[in-house]
């Protein structure tokens, strides 16, 4: 498996850069979780966006899908061009209903609401589902390609339960919304790098991935936040930082 970031800046991009979106390939499979702003631009690097074999979208904050609406017209086109002949799966939640609306586009996308499909595998990877404490219904992504484990926690705050989801992942993709300088006296819906990094010791994952980051920030300041707290390897996001595991 292979965990490439397109994306990671939040709310809104940086010069150049691009809100949540990663790509997963497998031997035999491509997914794209999350597609924020400016994510297809760093897709295409790697493959045509048409050619992916399913998106999974953790919730629907428009840092993590704006693209997903300019990725419709692509799929839709490459099936009128022949590039392409089924529809593109796609994995959302049902809610909130007035952009779940918004998923389905003619005969580009096949939606499965999460709601609905808890875990469920692409190709032989098994993927599943688990809620975070979040505003709106958000959906952490486990993968398990049978030898390594990858969780994704999508957007998420101090109450979310890593514990029920994860023992020792391979990876865990965190957010790090707030440094000690601008966190709220008690966040909600999003964590510190500390937090993070507490939150990867407590699951004892192997390699922790910091992500979902203010475009100001510089690397050194969220790992000098992080490092303390975490005895694996840390990977602070940027836009083609790839890890590959067995
Ligand atoms: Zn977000």
């Amino acid at each position: 498996m292979r965990w490439t970031v397109l994306g990671y800046q939040s709310p809104y991009p940086g010069a150049g850069g691009a809100t949540p979106g990663y790509l997963l390939e497998s031997e035999d499979r491509r997914i794209l979780i999350d597609c924020g702003s400016g994510v297809l631009s760093q897709l295409d690097r790697y493959c045509r966006p048409y050619e992916l074999d399913a998106v999974v979208l953790s919730h629907l904050h428009h840092d993590h899908i704006a693209d997903f609406f300019v990725l419709q017209y692509a799929v839709r086109l490459a099936r009128q061009m022949g590039h392409r002949t089924r529809p593109l799966t796609v994995y959302a939640p049902a809610a909130p209903e007035k952009w779940a609306r918004l998923l389905t586009y003619h005969d580009a996308i096949d939606w499965r609401p999460i709601e609905e499909h808890r875990e469920t595998f692409v190709g032989s990877l098994h993927l599943s589902f688990h809620p975070t404490d979040h505003p709106i219904p958000c959906y952490a992504v486990l993968t398990d390609n049978g030898r390594s484990r990858i969780l994704y926690g999508a957007d998420a705050g101090p109450r979310t339960d890593w514990r029920r989801m994860v023992r020792s992942p391979d990876l865990f993709v965190c957010e790090a919304t707030y440094l000690k300088r601008n966190a709220p006296s008690h966040p909600t819906g999003h964590l510190s790098a500390e937090q993070a990094a507490v939150a990867a010791e407590q699951i004892g994952a192997k390699r922790l991935l910091l992500t979902h980051l203010f475009p100001e920030y510089t690397s050194a300041e969220v790992e000098h936040e992080a490092r303390p707290h975490f005895s694996g390897t840390l990977y602070v996001a940027g836009i083609g930082l790839s890890i590959r595991l067995g």
